[in-house]
């Protein structure tokens, strides 16, 4: 059992004599660990992880996933002996003997051993819900939990002994949403497949973005109560997409499940502690409070609150905190129970009352000395935020990038009409990685581009490719809110003739002409001597005054021109949106006809999302 997706897995070295002695020193370390998890480990800022990994030429932001041999230089340079983490559960017995270990020799240094944080993801009605629910109310009917359980965005469940936080937001989108703003975290993620219905495109693309994230995957097999469950399909499918079940001696925990009848489900909790242990996931509840704001609202009576997932330390009432872009007292702390807490540990979710305004989910709250400190931090936000969006990449400026040194990794997100474009694509893509930059494909998939790709392309700092297929409205909104590039192609050698360029710092922009807005002609009134008025609809988009228009009668155009006036009753306006009606008068045009279709259109940069 270990994370998907990982690649230069050495075999492990079984413990040897001495180790005993030098087990202080020892790091357990994964095929494949985020710049913010290797800080975690080595309980050092980020900062100072990414600016050992720039001495190495590797320019990694906080949220990368970098390989075993690259963490493994990281940690040696600190004086650690760097071990590959252990592969199959049936393997572990030794590896939790070290481990122990380790964990006693952290605790020695503050370190202590904190609850895994578990999201599940899949396919939409595969059991996500469901099995949150009833691992909730199992834990609740053993006498755990009293009282009225409320929503906060996460809860803690206690198995032998042994506390599990769950996100109970479900889902690949809340997750990369999460990752976008800067965090993640999750822990191990569950994927959800129902038996009866197989791997879906759902399963796959969270999938993909549990791998991009490098987050460990374990796999519940739902809904084998049912009498079509066909759980040997499911694992053939998983295999098919490169994930292999235990039992089929591969690398992932497979479990079956029935968020029906409960079966499975205490066998997925206690696999989910194993999996857990070889994370080998660590805190030290001493230091000062770390978390990420999972949910916020405004509370009519409370004022903002904000639910925070504590990463290390302890917050306690009474704690100064920044948290994103504001900061505050902590007022008040409340459990999922609605229990009043005094203080909260590592990997605890609790909502806090006490900010001056309701913060974003994915902020991160640190709690700090002094009101000054945390008025600072507040402001340096503040300054990253506006700087961030300029930093995103695109084909335009890679060549730029890559010289300023800000691009090592070229990431791209690929979607394509039918599975068998993917793969000639991808490996025509990677292929022009070069010793200076790496092409990376971080997810791929068929279907239009929808908004979780665009927040992996956040999340991952990737572009975005696409090989004839659209792009959804919400991932369109998503895109020109997070100034992310979409680059459209329909022939392949165009995508790997432009990446190639783009690299090389020798790609031109190009230009077309892209619809803003439809309209069409219901009325012709006169307007002057020898100038006419359409009385037009709204159709599509929106009409702007400075666009250029084209007319169409019956599929032809019969004039290409501008508007010279945009009415909206009587009152000129500069726009008018889908769903209005209004007159527009033409430069050299009065030929109106009912039926007819005005089409305005503006010159854009092609292969960038429309800003
Ligand atoms: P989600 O979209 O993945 O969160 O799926 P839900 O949890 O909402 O479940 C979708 C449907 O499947 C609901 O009608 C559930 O009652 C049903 N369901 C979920 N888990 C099971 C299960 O283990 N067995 C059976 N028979 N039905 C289930």
């Amino acid at each position: 059992m270990t994370m998907v997706g990982r690649q230069s897995e050495t075999p492990r070295r079984e413990p040897r004599e001495g180790d005993q002695a030098r087990a202080s020193r020892v790091l357990e370390l994964p095929g494949a660990v985020s710049v913010r998890q290797l800080a975690d480990m080595l309980q050092m800022s980020s900062i100072d992880v990414i600016k050992r990994l720039m001495r190495r030429g590797i320019m990694a932001n906080i949220n990368q996933v970098i390989d075993y041999e690259t963490a493994a230089a990281v940690v040696q340079g600190l004086g650690y002996e760097p071990h590959p983490q252990a592969k199959s559960a049936k393997r572990q017995a030794s590896v939790v003997g070290e481990i122990k270990r380790q964990q006693a020799a952290g605790e020695e240094s503050g370190l202590k051993p904190r609850p895994p944080v578990v999201t599940m993801m899949g396919h939409v009605d595969h059991g996500k819900t469901s099995l949150l629910d009833a691992i909730r109310k199992g834990n609740a009917a053993a006498g755990e939990v009293g009282g009225i359980t409320q929503h906060i965005g996460a809860y803690q469940v206690e198995v032998n002994g042994q506390k599990i936080t769950f996100l109970d937001t479900p889902g690949h989108e809340a997750f990369t949403a999460m990752r976008a703003r800067g965090a993640q975290v999750t822990d191990i993620a569950i994927l959800v497949v129902a038996a009866d219905d197989g791997v879906q495109p759902q399963t796959l693309e969270a999938l993909g973005h549990a791998r991009a994230a490098g987050v460990t995957v374990m796999v519940a097999i739902n809904k084998i109560d049912k009498p079509t469950a066909n759980p040997n399909m499911v694992k053939q499918q998983l295999a098919d997409a490169g994930l292999i079940c235990e039992d089929w001696g591969g690398d992932t925990v497979c479990v079956g499940t029935s968020a029906k009848t409960y079966t499975g489900v205490n066998d997925l909790l206690e696999n989910l502690l194993i999996v857990a242990e070889i994370e080998n996931l660590r805190a030290n509840p001493s230091r000062s409070a770390v978390g990420t704001v999972i949910e916020a609202k405004m509370d009519k009576t409370r004022g903002p609150v904000a639910t925070v997932l504590m990463h290390d330390g302890t917050l306690k009432v009474g704690d100064i905190v920044a948290v994103g872009t504001t900061w505050g007292h902590v007022k008040a702390m409340v459990s999922e129970a609605g229990k009043r807490l005094k203080r909260a540990e590592p990997s605890t979710p609790v909502e806090i009352l006490g900010l001056a305004v309701v913060p974003q989910v994915g902020d991160t709250m640190k709690a700090v000395p002094n009101e000054h400190t945390a008025e600072n931090l507040a402001k340096q936000r503040e300054q990253e935020l506006e700087g961030a969006k300029t930093r995103a990449v695109n084909l335009e400026n890679l060549f730029e990038q890559i010289n300023a040194g800000k691009v090592k990794e070229l990431n791209i997100i690929l979607r394509a009409d039918v599975q068998g474009s993917i793969e000639p694509i991808k490996t025509s893509l990677e292929q022009l990685s070069s010793d200076e930059v790496k092409v990376r494909i971080v997810h791929a998939g068929t279907g239009n581009i929808n908004e979780s790709d665009v927040m992996l392309a956040v999340a991952s700092k990737a572009l975005i490719v696409g090989f004839n297929v659209g792009i959804e409205p919400g991932g369109k909104r998503v895109a020109e809110a997070e100034g992310i590039n979409i680059h459209i192609y329909d022939i392949i050698y165009s995508i790997v003739d432009d990446v190639a360029k783009a690299l090389k710092g020798m790609l031109e922009p190009k230009y077309a002409d892209v619809v803003q807005g439809r309209a069409e002609v219901r009325a012709v009134f006169p307007a002057g001597k020898k100038q006419n008025v359409a009385g037009i609809y709204v159709t599509e988009g929106t009409l702007s005054r400075n666009d250029k228009v084209r007319v169409l009668s019956a599929g032809k155009v019969l004039a290409d021109t501008s508007a010279t006036s945009m009415r909206r009753f009587k009152e000129d306006v500069i726009e008018l949106a889908r769903g209005f009606e209004g007159g527009v008068g033409l430069e050299g045009f009065n030929d109106f006809t009912p039926g007819d279709i005005l089409e305005f259109y503006r010159k854009e940069r092609v292969g960038t999302s429309p800003r």
